[in-house]
């Protein structure tokens, strides 16, 4: 199948204080891709590096803690050092010259991690989080490149590159479109891996991720007794004012409980971008009372909102948000696949697998569960070859349980 590749340039229209993150984007972009070649450019031993991997494998850790980019952009600007050492190696071989690329233009490469590419406008993971740029657009698109590609349905954006107009003083982004066949299981999507943020619901823990990352329900759950409490002495007092007190405790406590809600959310969402996730899994919320006998109408809301808040947010960031039956989950161990009651021995927040001996965090545990069901099923309706994992602490494991580690 012949696969078309098209590029449309687009001038960006850019909110209040943009521009200033859009800077240290591309500063903090360059400063890996240079850091990134001068390590490459006759590695330790005198060879020029020009693997991808050796080279992330070595470099993204520091990188990462250096600067304020998502893994992906850390990525992005370490491939994209590694890929000029490779067309510098080839010149050398034929017979030219050169010497060690630097990267002195203000761009930055985007692929749909990092970005997402829509009809008028385009979000772009910054410095400071992603902002919203518009596409600035002829009044008449008829025969533009935008209306031919990025307006058709047969051509999909695959990844843009970021410039910086210095004389116009003007953002470009420079999107990549793909013919689009209708067909991604054998195509060169085969290369792209999608992985997957799982995310547990409970009442001690509110959150729990398959990356290791938790959220305490105690808080939540301390502040609503307080209320409780408080609604119950003026219950029983029963005068008029104490029943507009009532009312107004009432609305306190959503607000407080919305907001403490909404920041797990947006942490959630943030965990899942730093990496490189492009879904979320949680469980399915309909099971929540049968799953937990403790959970209150209070939770079902809670979690009910938690969710709404987070696929609310993942949708800027072209992140799915999907749930999954969690039937075993708290009981399989996500090392080694045994189903046991007794791997839960005292109910409380310890898993022990009795097969295999691995003990965490429950929580942690069914979260891994839980992202792992998401890629069976992915993986069951693309088939092929496993490229959808599960984002753990340190790498990502894929349905077949093979590992790799991105630090
Ligand atoms: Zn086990």
């Amino acid at each position: 199948m012949v696969e078309l590749r098209r590029t449309v340039v687009i001038k960006l229209d850019l909110p209040e204080g943009a521009d200033e993150s859009l800077r240290g984007t591309v500063d903090q972009f360059k400063h890996c891709a240079n850091a990134a070649s001068e390590w490459c450019w006759h590695g330790d031993d005198g060879y020029h590096v020009t693997s991808k991997a050796k080279a992330e494998q070595t470099l993204y850790a520091d990188l990462k803690d250096e600067t304020d980019l998502t893994a992906n952009l850390v990525q992005k600007g370490i491939r994209r050092a590694v890929e000029a050492v490779k067309s510098g190696v080839s010149r050398l071989k034929n017979g030219g010259q050169t010497s060690r690329p630097t990267f002195s233009k203000p761009s930055v490469v985007y692929d749909k991690r990092s970005a997402t590419f829509n009809e008028d406008h385009a979000t772009l993971s910054t410095v400071d989080g992603r902002i919203h740029a518009e596409y600035i657009l002829p009044d008449d698109l008829e025969g533009t490149p935008h209306r031919r590609y990025l307006l058709n349905d047969d051509y999909e954006p695959r990844m843009a590159t970021l410039q910086y107009d210095a004389d116009a003083d003007e953002w470009f982004l420079h999107i990549s479109l793909r013919s689009y066949d209708g067909d991604d299981t054998e195509t060169g999507s085969s290369t792209e891996h999608t992985t997957v943020l799982g995310v547990d619901l409970g009442i001690d823990t509110i959150a729990a991720t398959s990356t290791g990352k938790m959220w305490s329900g105690g808080y939540l759950n301390h502040r609503r007794e307080q209320y409780q409490r408080v609604r119950g002495s003026l219950q029983r007092r029963g005068t008029q004012s104490a029943h507009r007190t009532i009312e107004s405790i009432g609305g306190r406590e959503t607000r407080w409980a919305d907001d403490y809600l909404h920041c797990i959310s947006k942490a959630l969402v943030q965990e899942a971008d730093a990496y490189d996730c492009d879904a979320i899994a949680f469980e399915e919320l309909t099971h929540i009372r049968d799953q937990m006998p403790k959970a209150k109408k209070f939770h079902a809301w809670a979690f009910r909102r938690l969710y709404e808040y987070v696929e609310y947010k993942a949708e800027e960031y072209g992140i799915n948000v999907v749930r999954i039956n969690p039937a075993y989950t708290s009981q399989q161990c996500s090392k080694c696949g045994t189903t046991l009651e007794e791997n839960r021995p005292n109910g409380d927040h310890r898993f022990e697998c009795q097969k295999c001996g691995y003990a965490v965090h429950a929580d942690y545990n069914a979260a891994k569960n839980i992202a792992m069901k998401h890629v069976r099923r992915r993986q069951k309706s693309i088939g092929g070859r496993p490229r959808v994992n599960v984002a753990l602490k340190s790498g990502t494991v894929n349905a077949n349980g093979r590992y790799s580690s991105t630090v």
